[in-house]
């Protein structure tokens, strides 16, 4: 009966871990993953994906993305709004 104990911690314990890796890796996806950055290019006018996108930090403290469009190699530079930060 004991060992059934040790058993059935040992399986929520495994499922609790599994739903942390999960929640890791999404978590990873969602942060490590700035390149399909889309922003307007002002040479192809037109929506381009910013390649290297990067966050900074405007002067007045609102997030922004820097980048390149992959297309032509403009630098682009996006506004974003503070519920887009992470
Ligand atoms: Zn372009």
């Amino acid at each position: 009966m004991r060992s059934f104990f040790i058993m059935r911690k040992m399986y929520q314990w495994w499922v609790n871990l599994s739903i942390f890796l999960k929640f890791a890796i999404f978590l990873g996806i969602v942060f490590s993953n700035p390149i399909n950055m889309e922003g307007y290019c002002v040479k192809c006018r037109a929506k381009c994906e910013m390649a290297g996108a990067e966050q900074i930090e405007m002067k007045n403290g609102r997030p922004a993305m820097k980048g390149k469009c992959s297309k032509c190699g403009t630098g682009m530079f996006k506004i974003m709004s503070p519920k887009d930060a992470a």
